[in-house]
C-alpha cells in the first residue's frame, strides 16, 4: 500500500527470496529507495534547520540527530525495479478484481484497494480503525499542504458501501466505513479549530504543539507532533486564515491573517 517502513521495509528482503516483484504506486516505490539510500550530509543539514525553525531545543533536537536517516536505518531500499500500481486502475488477483483507490497525505501516493463483487476494502493506513493515520509535514518538502490532500483522499472512499468489510493495516477489521470517514474529518477539524485559538498571536510551531499535544513529552512523541502540528498550520494556511512570518531569532511563527 505504501512506503513507510513498516509497511514496505522488507520488500527489498522478501521480493529476491521468493523471486517476485514489487508492485507499487510510483511516488511511494521511488520515494521509499530514495529515502533508503540517502547518504548525504545534506539530509542532516535540512533536518536540523527544518525543525530548529519549528523551536524544537534540547532533548528534543537532541533526537532529530540520534536518528539521523531513521528509515534507512529501519528499512531496506525496495528492489531497483517495480510493477506500477495507479490510482483508478483494477488489478486481478487469483481471479478477483480489486479497484485501486490512491489516497494522498499520510504517504505520498498511497493505494488501497477494493473489491466491489466480495465487498472488501484493503484501507492500508489511509483509514484505520482507532488512531488517525498521521498526516505530516516533513523536510524534504517544507512548504507542503498534505493535510489538504487527506482530507480529499477520505471523498475517493465515498461511493463504497457503508457495510464494506474493512481489512486495515493496523488494527482490527472492521465495518461502518462513512462512519469512520466522518470521524477522521471531525477529528482534523477539531484540531484545526485548535491551531486557530492557538495563533490568535504569533506562534511559534512548537506553542501551537503544546495546544494540539498537551500530552507530548517524549521527544519522539514530541518530534511526530510536530510535523502534524505544521501540517495544520499549512491547512490553514492554504484556506488564507493564518499567514507565517520569520521571527526575528530565526525561528518561524505563524498567526491569523
Ligand atoms: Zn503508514
Amino acid at each position: 500500500t505504501h512506503m513507510h517502513p513498516d509497511h514496505m521495509g522488507l520488500a527489498g528482503y522478501l521480493a529476491p527470496l521468493f523471486g517476485v516483484e514489487v508492485w507499487a504506486s510510483l511516488s511511494d516505490w521511488t520515494y521509499g529507495r530514495m529515502l533508503a539510500l540517502d547518504g548525504g550530509e545534506a539530509f542532516m543539514d535540512v533536518h536540523v534547520d527544518f525543525f530548529h525553525r519549528a523551536g524544537l531545543t534540547g532533548p528534543d533536537m537532541d533526537l532529530v540527530y540520534e536518528r539521523g536517516n531513521s528509515y534507512a536505518k529501519r528499512a531496506m531500499a525496495p528492489p531497483p525495479s517495480f510493477h506500477r500500481l495507479i490510482g483508478g486502475h483494477r488489478l486481478a488477483i487469483g481471479g478477483q478484481n480489486w479497484r485501486l483507490i490512491e489516497g494522498n497525505g499520510h504517504s505520498p501516493e498511497h493505494i488501497s484497494l477494493y473489491n466491489p463483487e466480495r465487498n472488501i476494502l484493503i484501507s492500508g493506513d489511509q483509514v484505520l480503525p482507532k488512531i488517525s493515520p498521521i498526516v505530516s509535514v516533513w523536510p524534504q518538502e517544507p512548504k507542503a499542504d498534505p493535510l489538504t490532500q487527506f482530507m480529499a483522499s477520505l471523498d475517493s472512499f465515498a461511493d463504497i458501501p457503508d457495510d464494506v468489510f474493512v481489512l486495515p493495516s493496523h488494527g482490527l477489521p472492521f465495518k461502518g466505513l462513512k462512519t469512520r470517514l466522518a470521524q477522521l474529518r471531525t477529528h482534523h477539524d477539531q484540531r484545526l479549530d485548535d491551531t486557530r485559538t492557538a495563533t490568535q498571536t504569533p506562534a511559534t510551531v512548537m506553542e501551537v504543539l503544546r495546544v494540539l499535544f498537551p500530552k507530548a513529552s517524549d521527544p519522539n512523541d514530541v518530534l511526530f507532533a510536530c510535523t502534524e502540528t505544521i501540517a495544520h498550520l499549512h491547512r490553514l494556511m492554504t484556506l488564507g486564515e493564518i499567514k507565517w512570518e520569520a521571527g526575528p531569532d530565526g525561528l518561524d511563527r505563524y498567526l491569523k491573517t
